[in-house]
């Protein structure tokens, strides 16, 4: 059977209390058959927000974790935290962390453990730089994240890949659809049967549908146009 499509949004350091109003604006929305809704609100809302939407066809998510279960660690997070706040996914090795964290591949898949001890699924995000892009080696880099992250023991119900060029992030610009297609391709071609793979990068309702026909797209990981319920509804429908 053919899983669910993924609609995750990823609201990143925006969001305070009242933008629970966007959430309430999914809760209100018809579920959608065969398309999953997942949302990921900065830490700080997560158990609220998870506590409106229980039961509910919107799942709660977290945008990174810590490595450890607990202990010395001043400001992080864990992923037993974040699953007791109710969370049911949390994205590892987003570009914005390797970049502004200098998160490594290794630590990553130390991270994507821990998500999978804590029973959540990881979402762990790969993708090449323009000038990697440019230089033609966006498939090494991409087979050279997933050797480096994935943890060997991974199954399909607790992983989801998500295919993001990095500077298709916040730019506007998108990669053709052959390019996400070969890049999809490959990432299952690494994975083998089963793992759902997300296309992200400047995903926006004018064109989720031709990005989610691609082979290999399993759903989107979606930025900017998560934070107003209208955008981000109109990519869930594109998915339905
Ligand atoms: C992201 O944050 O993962 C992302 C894809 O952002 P955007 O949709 O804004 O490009």
């Amino acid at each position: 059977m053919k899983s669910p499509t993924l609609i995750a949004g990823n609201w990143k350091m925006n969001g305070l209390q009242a933008s629970i109003s966007e959430l309430d604006l999914l809760l209100g929305s018809a579920a959608l058959a065969g398309v999953e809704m997942l949302l990921c609100p900065p830490a700080t809302l997560l158990a609220g927000f998870a506590g409106r939407a229980r039961g509910s066809h919107v799942k709660i998510g977290a945008q990174d974790c810590h490595w450890a279960q607990g202990g010395a660690h001043t400001g992080d997070i864990s992923a037993d935290m974040l699953a007791d706040a109710g969370a049911s996914h949390i994205i590892v090795g987003h570009s914005e962390r390797r970049a502004d964290h200098g998160e490594s591949d290794s630590l990553v898949r130390c991270k994507a453990e821990a998500v999978a001890r804590a029973g959540c699924i990881a979402i762990l995000c790969v993708g090449e730089t323009l000038a990697e892009r440019d230089s033609g080696q966006t498939l090494d880099v991409i087979s050279r994240q997933l050797e480096g992250s994935v943890p060997g023991d991974a199954a399909p119900q607790g992983l989801v890949i998500a295919y993001e060029p990095v500077w298709a992030i916040g730019t506007g610009r998108t990669p053709t659809t052959d390019q996400v297609a070969a890049a999809h391709a490959a990432i299952a071609g690494r994975m083998g049967a089963g793992f759902r793979i997300l296309y992200g990068g400047s995903v926006k309702p004018s064109n989720a549908a031709d990005l989610l026909a691609v082979p290999h797209v399993d759903g989107a990981l979606v930025g900017g146009a998560s934070l107003k319920a209208a955008d981000f509804l109109a990519i869930a429908g594109a998915a339905a």
